[in-house]
Order: C-alpha cells, then structure tokens, then sequence
C-alpha cells in the first residue's frame, strides 16, 4: 500500500497539538503557524523549530503571564459579575481617553491663576532616571501639587530638563505667562536650566528646596564634629545583636530606647542621634565603663566617653543646634503656607546666626 502524503494542513495541526491547550497557545492556517502568547510566527519549516520555540524562556514566561491575567480576570469576574476587557485593549482605548480627563480636570482646577512647578529626577528600581514634573495653582490658599509628567531621562543634564519641562507644560493653554515659581534641588544642572527656562518663561523665579539647604547645613555640622560621629557609629554598634550588653544598658538606662542609628536618607536623623548622647551621656558612659568585653567598638567607646572635649562639644550641639530638628521637621511638612515656611527658615537662620563662635 504506497504512504499517503500527510498534508501540511494535518502535519501541522498534529504538531501543534501537545502545546496547544484550549486551542489558545497557537493558531494555524494550515500554511503558516502564529504563536498567539507570544504574538509572532513560527516557522512550519521542520518540527523542532516549533519544539525549539515552545521550550524558549520568553514563550514559556508568556505562557505564565497569560496563566496569571486569566485567573485574575476570572476571579474578578467572578466577584464583580462583569467582564473585564484585556489589557491591551485598556492600554489603547481606555488610557488616553482617562489621561485626557484627568488633564482636563487639572487644567480646569487651574484655570487663570499663576502656577509653581516642582521638578525633581529620581533613580527608579531598573536604575533608569526617572525625570518628575508637578505643579499646582498660585492663588493664595495651600493647593494641591498635581503629577503632571514623569518621564525617562536618557541623561541628566540641564538640556534634558529643560526639554522635559517644557514639553510637559505645552498641554496648559498659556503657560508661558503663568509660571512663576520653579522649585528644585540646588544641583548645578537645575540651577542652568532654570537659567534657561526664564528665556521661555519671562516671570519664572527658582528657588530651591529649602530642606535641601538645611540638610546641607546638617551634614556640615556632622564633618565638623568627627568624633561625635564616632560615638554615634559605635554606639549603635556595640548594642547592635549583643544580648549581654543589652542587658547591662537595660539595668542602667530603663525606660530609654537603644543608641538610635542615622540614615543617611532621613534627614536631621544624625543631630537627634547627637542629642540622645547629649541627654544620655553620664548614664551612657557608666554603661560603657561596666563593659568588661574587648570589642573594638566598645574599646573605641570608652576612650570616647572620657574625653572631656567630647562630652563639651554635646553639650554645645544641644544648647545651640537642637532647635534645627524641630525645624528642619516642619519645614518638610507638605502643604505648608510660603509665609509659614519663610518664618521657620527666619528660625533656623537666627540659630546659625546666634551660634558662639570664634
Ligand atoms: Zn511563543
């Protein structure tokens, strides 16, 4: 009996039937294969191509990811009794029409006031710089801040600020005559292309953050005082997961939580970390002193709570710098008045100012 020819229609149909469950991997015209997950064709050449590409990382991943959306659509489904459409059909058809309203709504909020804008880049989890544009309105009362562009930078310099700013402002009708305040860091890029900026924005001021300033302040306080610094970095650490040591500073200073760390993202967190040494330091030093262990940072430790200069200069942090905490935290308060916040900077300069010095 002479082999009948298989047809290419059939061949294929056999091949793609292991990896096609509910007929919704791949799709076939009898001529040409299409991976529907992967949304690409396949070659119908020879068969271990389509083996070759159903065992792919990136075929398999998709499979995945169609697996997740499928549940979640059927759970969602399921409790809200509606269907829900995919989603790139919200990408194209749902999205522009949401971001059109929305932006809609803001220009409508802002209507002919004056406007601050608020610019900022951040590094976002993949690494990328992430460029951030706010603004809201200038008519006397604290105002929302809307997000209105948030776009990848391919570098950071005043140029690509500059083009982010204004091509994220063209959506208001008459910007150029309403923006009067730029707020930013004090970055040298920032600070060109507000430069820049005036050309196009006649009436623009730039000031920059003022936390920012005072956490410059802060940090210079810090390399002025290098062994506070010390004692502060130890302290921490000798108490760090040391249970017999724990104890002991338990018994001598009840009530008082451990020596407190500093972050370096938390602003104001190295001067309160001073005061709780300055507030804490005849019973700290006991404890310090009862230490029997050689550890470094205790040995460290100890020469550091005998030196007198050390105890003056907390003692002088406290008398004269403690107020800036306090300070610096309501200066970070959102939705704080111009006026308001003018008066605490008023503050923390009079503290600069009425520090004695040589
Ligand atoms: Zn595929």
């Amino acid at each position: 009996m002479p082999k009948i020819k298989s047809s290419l229609k059939s061949k294929i149909s056999n091949w793609i039937a292991p990896y096609n469950e509910n007929k919704e991997v791949f799709s076939s015209d009898g001529k040409i294969i299409y991976c529907l997950v992967c949304e690409k064709f396949v070659s119908t050449e020879k068969k271990y191509l389509l083996d070759h590409h159903s065992k792919t990382i990136q075929h398999i991943n998709a499979l995945q990811r169609n697996k997740e959306r499928k549940q979640q659509i059927f759970i969602t489904s399921q409790h809200t009794g509606k269907s829900i459409p995919d989603e790139s059909t919200l990408r194209k058809n749902y999205i522009p029409n949401i971001y059109k309203s929305v932006m809609d709504q803001i220009i409508s909020d802002i209507g002919n006031n004056y406007v601050y804008i608020i610019v900022d880049e951040t590094t976002d989890p993949r690494g990328l710089s992430i460029a951030n544009l706010l603004t809201g309105k200038l008519d006397g009362t604290p105002s929302k801040s809307y997000l209105v562009a948030c776009k990848e930078l391919e570098s950071t310099n005043y140029e690509t600020i500059c083009q982010f700013i204004n091509s994220s402002l063209k959506i208001f009708p008459g910007i150029e005559q309403k923006v009067l305040l730029l707020i930013s860091d004090a970055g040298t890029y920032m600070i060109k292309a507000a430069k820049t900026l005036k050309i196009f924005f006649p009436k623009l001021i730039h000031i920059t953050c003022m936390a920012h300033a005072v956490n410059r302040v802060l940090e210079k306080i810090r390399e002025l005082y290098p062994d506070i610094n010390k004692l502060i970095n130890n302290g921490k650490k000798a108490f760090l997961k040391a249970p017999s040591r724990i104890n002991k500073y338990r018994k001598e200073m009840p009530g008082i939580p451990l020596p407190p760390e500093t972050i370096i993202s938390r602003w104001g967190t190295w001067l309160n970390a001073a005061l709780f040494y300055a507030n804490n330091f005849e019973k700290f030093k006991n404890v310090i002193e009862s230490l029997t262990d050689d550890a470094l940072s205790v040995e460290k430790l100890k020469l550091l709570v005998q030196d007198n200069a050390v105890k003056c200069d907390l003692a002088f942090i406290k008398l004269h710098l403690s107020e800036l905490c306090t300070n610096l935290k309501n200066l970070e308060e959102s939705n704080s008045e111009l006026l308001k916040s003018m008066d605490i900077f008023r503050k923390i300069e009079d503290i600069l100012t009425n520090i004695p010095g040589p």
